[in-house]
């Protein structure tokens, strides 16, 4: 109802009202997320001191209204295929929000793909998988086509033929422009392997591939088929695989040849996704599309897994950013929004909910950043069996927690992490995705089968590293024990088996990395007994100097 005084005051009755204190929460805007993370900036420090200025410039951006806004923007209008130009001609071609563009810009910008390639530094995985961490922070949609190109660099500088892909691909750049390679300034790069029949079982696929003169390494060879599955179709060329005389192969396929014209790759639709969404993900057609054949005929599928070592640690180290955006977030809030006369974060129900997201986070993010570590020294025969078993088990745990954590994180804030205009949201839908591409969780519990019946000795340099914090630690040791049991039989206990692993390395890692109180409620909760799944059970821990941890400062 609204008044009209006889001084002429029209305020209505609610503005006459006093004040309302409304107890919400603004934008969290005024830290640096590199900086401000003790983990993060302790594992460069550590690791890759030199690369601290970088990994500052980057953390600076990721709380950054005007970077929120485009990862906002860029994720709520969607991309859009245009198969056909004004005259009727095939351009397929992918319309994106300029704030997809300006994500790309700052991410190839900032080296988050190539660091590790082009650093020539040591730690340079683990100073660039601090990047990406901090990238899956901003955005999940972008962190696809720069883990792909991150992936892909071994394998373009591994034949003479891929070379100008491979030199635009490391690029601190990005161009749009849907022109052949040799004319722009930064390049970028696709992964399109999945069939309709499957994605898991690559042998599968029918799509063919027959060469047009000679056949071998380098030469060229015509594709036809489909792929189910295809990101970043605007990118300058994608790796697929396809069946040849000789089996299942791998081949580069360039968007434009080298004449300017398009390459007969027809995109037929956009997948209307749950998460995702600036990421434009096709399904696509080869017509007699031109390929250069990669590696030999027959080893395309030990050819492209030769990058999932780099995607599959791209996605655990990036599960962790996902959960470091969402932790920030609810700690923000928590600390910032009173119910009962208390900060959230003091009540005594909730704070032991936040201290065990701590704790998931912690863990998964310290896993993170050993497997990166075993990959800046593979010149040491333990370390490549660290990074040959732990890769996959780093990938299956921490893409598996991090939809639970999100979600956990949302309930602490309530509603307001409900709505679209919070980044929380964004994160829900996201988190899922990990789980699935580059490998299902199932596959990397195969692939630990695998390693380990090929080589049971894989899992001695893991249980030597854990051996002496062991020691000290009962239930670390009794874990240990288990582990030596269950990998008489893996195939068995398979699930079991990779938990405990992840759980008896994140412990190992805690205990020598993060503060006492964190290692200690991390090994008694998940190594003993009295802790459920359900988050916020955790007993007998110092949760205020387990929360503590993770507060950025
Ligand atoms: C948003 C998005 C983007 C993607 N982008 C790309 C892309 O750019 N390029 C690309 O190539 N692919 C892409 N993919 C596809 C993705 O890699 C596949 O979805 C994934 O590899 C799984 O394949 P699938 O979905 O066909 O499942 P399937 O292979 O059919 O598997 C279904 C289920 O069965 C399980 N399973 C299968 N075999 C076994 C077994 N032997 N033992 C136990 N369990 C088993 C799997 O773990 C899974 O849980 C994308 C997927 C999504 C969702």
């Amino acid at each position: 109802m609204t008044l009209t005084s006889p001084s002429g005051d029209t305020r209505s009755d609610f503005s006459r009202m006093r004040p309302v204190p409304d107890n919400l929460v603004g934008d969290l805007n005024h830290v640096n997320a590199f900086t401000g993370d003790r983990l993060a900036a302790g594992v460069v420090d550590a690791d890759a001191p030199w690369a601290r200025e970088r990994a500052t410039g980057l953390g600076a951006r990721v709380w950054d209204p005007t970077i929120l806004k485009a990862a906002r923007d860029a994720n709520r209008v969607l991309p859009e295929l245009r198969r056909l130009d004004r005259l009727g001609h095939e351009v397929h071609d992918v319309d994106f929000h300029p704030a997809y563009h300006q994500l790309m810009a700052l991410g190839f910008g900032s080296g988050v793909h190539s660091l590790a390639w082009t650093a020539d530094q040591p730690g340079a995985h683990t100073a660039r998988a601090v990047l990406t961490y901090l990238w899956n922070q901003i955005d999940g949609s972008t962190a696809c086509p720069i883990g792909m190109a991150y992936a892909a660099v071994p394998i373009l500088r591994s034949q003479p033929e891929l070379a100008p892909w491979a030199e635009k691909v490391v690029v601190e750049g990005y161009d749009p422009a849907d022109v052949p390679i040799v004319g722009k300034s930064a390049g970028t790069i696709g992964y399109f392997m999945t069939e309709k029949q499957g994605g898991s079982d690559l042998r599968a696929n029918v799509t063919v591939a027959r060469p047009v003169g000679a056949r071998g390494p380098g030469e060229t060879y015509l594709v036809n088929g489909h792929k189910w599955f295809a990101s970043v179709p605007m990118a300058d060329c994608y790796l697929t695989v396809a069946q040849t005389e000789g089996g299942v192969s791998c081949l580069l396929v360039p968007r434009r040849r080298a004449d300017g014209t398009l390459n007969r790759i027809r995109i037929n639709r956009l997948k209307d996704k749950l998460g995702n969404k600036a990421n434009a993900s096709s399904e696509i057609e080869y017509h007699d599309a031109e390929a250069i054949l990669v590696g030999e005929e027959g080893k395309g599928v030990r050819t492209i897994l030769s990058s999932a070592e780099y995607t599959r640690l791209d996605f655990a180290v990036g599960s962790a950013g996902l959960m470091r955006a969402a932790l920030s977030q609810g700690l923000y809030y928590n600390d910032e929004r009173t119910a009962f006369s208390s900060p959230l974060s003091a009540l005594p129900i909730q704070a032991p909910v936040l201290a065990d997201l701590v704790l998931e986070w912690a863990g998964a993010a310290h896993l993170g950043f050993r497997v990166a570590r075993a990959e800046d020294h593979q010149d040491d025969v333990s370390e490549k069996l660290v990074s040959r078993l732990l890769t996959p088990v780093a990938k299956f745990w921490n893409c598996r927690r991090v939809s639970s954590v999100v979600e956990e994180v949302m309930q602490s804030i309530g509603g307001n992490a409900y709505i679209e205009e919070h980044p929380l949201p964004r994160y829900y839908r996201e988190a899922p995705l990990n789980a699935i591409w580059e490998g299902t969780s199932n596959m990397m519990v195969m692939d630990v089968g695998r390693v380990l019946a090929r080589e049971p000795k894989a899992v001695e340099p893991v249980l030597d590293e854990i051996r002496p914090v062991a020691a000290e630690h009962p239930l670390l040791a009794a874990a240990m024990r288990e582990i030596e049991e269950l990998v008489e039989t893996p195939e068995d206990t398979a699930r079991y088996l990779v938990t405990k692993i992840a759980l008896a390395v994140q412990a190992a890692l805690l205990v020598e990395h993060a503060p006492t109180p964190v290692a200690e409620a991390f090994i008694a909760s998940r190594l003993g007994t009295g802790w459920g799944p359900g988050y916020g059970t955790l007993r007998g821990v110092d949760v205020a100097a387990v929360i503590d941890y993770a507060r950025l400062g």
